[in-house]
Formats: structure tokens, sequence, C-alpha cells
């Protein structure tokens, strides 16, 4: 097996696994046996600690732990965001989510939270004034370009406690989570093609969406 480059985390190529229950082998590439001791030390302290990251992170693991295979996605964000102790919850949503996000401001007000929701076209700014081509509208004429520095911006201004994503798309959802004041977390990842669950091109890699293993056309996208 080639050796990890020194600086090169490469996880995917692993077949052990072995981080996760010490009932295997470290591969010789492994990250886990080149962690130099004082940055495990400073990662535990990290984790250990009552700083923000660190309240996340022990949310994170005792909803799993509480929950697991019990909650679906939408009933751990309500049990993550009361362990974190956020009050206002930020919504940064698609315009095509738009529906489902009024059904979770519901269900989220229905916990206890108070909502903001910032949708995608905010600030109404046409595609053209950025520089987007008018054939590379989906309908010609104004059509308002997706806004996510906006909408980190407004939930900023509202300081909410936890940001969540609804449908945003690939690179929209990078500049709001850039932007955010707030923790964010995903609850829908845009894919319209595949009913916003991108992991079935992955399933059926090797039947419906092997498409995706054509190298050529994987270089032209
Ligand atoms: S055992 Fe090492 S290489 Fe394998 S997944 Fe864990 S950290 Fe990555």
């Amino acid at each position: 097996m080639a050796k990890r480059k020194p600086d090169a985390v490469t996880c995917s190529e692993c077949g052990q696994l072995n981080c996760y229950r010490h009932d295997k082998r470290y591969p010789s590439f492994c990250a886990t046996i080149d962690l130099a001791p004082e940055e495990r030390e400073n990662l535990v302290d990290l984790y250990a600690g009552d700083n923000h990251d660190a309240i996340l992170a022990r949310a994170a693991a005792e909803v799993e732990g509480t929950y697991y295979c019990q909650l679906n996605r939408v009933e751990e964000t309500v049990a993550f965001a009361r362990r974190i102790g956020a009050q206002r919850i930020g919504i940064a949503t698609c315009l095509g989510l738009i529906e489902e996000t009024k059904v979770l401001v519901d269900i989220l007000r229905l916990a206890g939270f108070d909502t903001r929701t910032a949708l995608c076209k905010v600030g109404s700014i046409d595609k053209s004034e950025i520089g987007i081509a008018e054939d590379l509208k989906i309908k010609c004429g104004f059509e308002a370009c997706c806004n996510p520095i906006l909408q980190a911006r407004l939930l900023n201004r509202e300081k909410t406690h936890l940001n969540i994503i609804m449908g945003l798309c690939v690179g929209h959802d990078a500049l709001f989570t850039r932007h955010s004041d707030a923790p964010v977390t995903t609850l829908v990842v845009k894919d319209r093609v595949l009913g916003h669950n991108p992991v079935a091109g992955l399933h059926t890699v090797k039947s419906y969406s092997s498409r995706m293993l054509d190298a050529e056309r994987l270089r032209g996208l």
C-alpha cells in the first residue's frame, strides 16, 4: 500500500477503520499514528472543556448516544439545538424548499424555539448584475441570484444561536457557512435530480448512476 505523504490524510484508502474501536490494525499511512501527543492532548482539552466547540461536540455525541436510530434528522436537530442552549434558530432556505421550511418552522416553534428565516433570493439582485450571462438563467428576464452572504448577515444580525441550511445549492451552502456567525447544520442537501438525497447517486453508481464513473464526462463538467 502506498505510503501516506506526511501531510495527506487518506482515510478513504483505509480498509481497517481501526481508529473507531481498536479492533483491527492501523494502516501504515494512518493519520492517527502520526498524531503528535501534544496535538492529541490539545484536542482532548478542546472537546472536554467548556468552550463553545466542546458544547457542540458533546451535544452531538449525546444526541447520537441517547437516540441512536430512534429520531429522524428533524428530531435530532431539535434535540441538538436544545442541548447547545439555542433559543433562536436561523433557517437559510432555498426558494424550492420554502414549503418544507414552513413545516420546519412550525415544528421548531412547537419545540419552543424562536425562529428567523432568510430565503435564498433575499435582496433580489438580478443574476445579470453579478455577471451571469442571460443564457445561464433558468428563464430569461429578471431572475434573482441566490444571496447566501445576505442570508448569513441577516441571521447574524438576529444573533441566532444555530443556523439550519434548507436545500441551499452546492456552493451557496459553502458561502452561507463561511459567513454565518452561528454554527451551521444542514437539514436538506439540494439535489434536484435525486429528491435531495445525493447519497442515492453513490449507492447506485454501479447501476443507474454509472455515468458518474465516466472520467471523460466528469472532467468535462
Ligand atoms: S484507521 Fe487511520 S487511516 Fe484508517 S480510517 Fe482510521 S484514521 Fe483513517
